[in-house]
């Protein structure tokens, strides 16, 4: 059987169930090299994994939370246009907190009164195509309104 045909990476196996965000198809769990075509260093990295679409969404890394498997996936599979969507959101996001503007927490809160959806579903891994860009408006609204003293 082909690498990542299985649902096990090395002595990694698991019974979870992903379904691919597109197609509907059940995602395979595989490293990174099948993901990408060749070794590199997420080639200890586990995703989950739809060939067809060309989608993926990478895991947790293993711990107590998340499990010793570590198959526990980010998000939502993305295809080549979400995860650069997801990417650019992140890139005007995450400054909010890394650059202490504000603490973490308070900036998803403001992205999440801002797109008028709950906290616990505000994670930029289970946003679509229209949420990404929803939340790009709103995050840079939340940077305008800060003061230059913020910053
Ligand atoms: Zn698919």
């Amino acid at each position: 059987m082909e690498a990542g045909c299985a649902n096990e990476i090395g002595s990694l196996v698991t019974t979870r169930v992903v379904t691919c965000s597109y197609c509907g198809g059940r995602a395979k769990f595989v490293s990174g090299d099948v993901v990408y075509g060749r070794t590199g260093p997420w080639s200890s990295m586990a995703f989950w994994y739809c060939a067809p679409c060309k989608a993926w969404v990478g895991c947790h890394k293993r711990n107590s939370k998340y499990g010793f498997i570590g198959d526990e996936p980010l998000g939502r599979l993305a295809d080549y246009e979400l995860r650069r969507a997801k990417r650019i959101l992140h890139s005007v996001f995450d400054p909010l907190w890394k650059r202490k503007w504000m603490p973490r927490g308070v900036a998803y809160k403001s992205l999440a009164k801002a797109m008028g959806i709950p906290v616990k579903d505000c994670h930029i891994g289970y946003f679509d195509l229209n949420q990404c860009r929803e939340a790009y408006v709103a995050v840079n609204d939340i940077r305008m309104g800060l003061s230059r003293f913020d910053r």
